[in-house]
């Protein structure tokens, strides 16, 4: 592993560290975009290198989290029909509905299936032509072109006992609606270097001059981030609001132009109710009317109406970088990983899991100096 080992070099760590606190005149906020990125942060302890006037937040990037209360209520819904094989990603089966989840629709008895891969849904629904097979389709650009494959690929099939409950989201439309909040403190991002890798970064140029913020693709190691937030500081420092490329290994402006042929042949632009932050314009992605008859939601006409996170949970404020995760009344209390009240605490890439993983003890502690070198 000798390639991953040198993004989490100990000394080059602090030499990037000191790099950032020389260049820091004035306190600045800088947002994460991306639950991979928040769990490096908060497993290495990157923000304990770190001047004490520079802060970090969490941002939305964790499909798990946005996926909005409705959706599972839906999702559980179409999964308790005796006809369904429901297909999922694990982690989707313990976030919190309206009164249950997905576990529990399984443990009493619907079909629910952890996938992991939309290809593996289509298989099922080729092997079992008796079975209306069902894959739920969460998660940002990153997910949607291997969704759209399978939609595509399920037509090629000719399946007719195939299809998706589409609850993908945007990522531009979300930093927008963080910078456009009256409570928002945000004043730059890292922006996440696998979507840029599917979509490039042409969509983040007029939000950074429009909002006057500075915008950086970066990776998801400890270095790339270190070296992230270097550059996203010698932009606020230096007045300038630009877009630019920390992850130049895997990133192109114009991005992968064939996934994105695939996700605007299969998908459109929608509106999206986004859990705990509420409905974002044109912000999530639908099927095309051309590939209806893969809709589940079309299919089976689920009728959840709208809700809201339970009263206690503040995802919402987690997810905009409002609160951090410790500041949350129930944090480690009333809402742990086994007996979670909202999605940020359930998922892998969630900032309240990664709180609780990491730094339970002292979540308002940061882990010492050095912590870079742990794997
Ligand atoms: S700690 Fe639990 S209740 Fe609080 S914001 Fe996170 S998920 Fe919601």
């Amino acid at each position: 592993m000798k390639f991953v080992s040198e993004y989490r070099d100990p000394e080059a760590a602090r030499q990037y560290a000191e790099r950032i606190a020389r260049m820091v005149t004035r306190p600045w906020t800088i947002m994460e975009i991306c639950g991979g990125q928040t769990h490096a942060i908060v497993k290495y302890g990157l923000d304990a290198l770190l001047p004490a006037t520079l802060t970090l937040v969490h941002g939305p990037g964790c499909p798990v989290c946005v996926t909005p209360v409705e959706f599972i209520d839906k999702a559980i819904e179409v999964a308790g029909r005796p006809e369904v094989t429901f297909c999922s990603f694990g982690d989707m089966l313990r976030v919190p509905g309206t009164s249950t989840d997905l576990l529990a629709a399984k443990a009493n008895g619907a079909d629910v299936r952890i996938v992991y891969s939309p290809l593996d849904a289509v298989a099922a629904a080729q092997a079992h032509p008796d079975r209306q097979v069902v894959f739920f389709a969460v998660g940002f650009e990153t997910t949607a072109p291997a969704n759209a494959m399978a939609v595509r690929q399920a037509e090629q099939l000719g399946l007719t006992n195939f299809s998706l409950l589409v609850a993908h989201v945007l990522v531009p439309p979300a930093m927008e609606a963080i910078l456009a909040s009256p409570d928002n403190r945000v004043q730059g991002f890292l922006a996440a270097g696998h979507v840029c890798a599917v979509m490039g970064y042409t969509e983040y140029e007029p939000i950074a001059s429009r909002y006057r913020v500075p915008i950086v693709v970066t990776g998801f190691e400890p270095l790339d981030i270190l070296h992230g937030i270097a550059l996203c500081v010698a932009q606020l420092e230096a007045g300038r609001a630009e877009v630019e490329n920390q992850y130049a290994r895997a990133v192109r402006r114009e991005g992968n132009r064939s996934a994105q042929e695939l996700i605007r042949q299969v998908f459109t632009v929608v509106p999206r109710r986004w859990r705990g932050v509420g409905e974002i314009p044109a912000s999530g992605l639908g099927l095309q009317a051309a590939y209806a008859a893969f809709d589940a939601e079309r299919r089976f006409g689920p009728a959840a109406a709208p809700r809201d996170e339970a009263s206690e949970c503040r995802a919402g404020q987690i997810l905009r970088g409002v609160l951090k995760p410790h500041e949350c009344p129930a944090f480690g209390t009333r809402c742990t990983p086994e007996r979670p009240l909202g999605a940020p605490m359930v998922s892998s890439e969630g900032a309240c899991a990664a709180y609780y993983r990491y730094r339970r003890s002292s979540p308002d502690q940061t882990v010492p100096a050095g912590a870079a070198s742990r794997d």
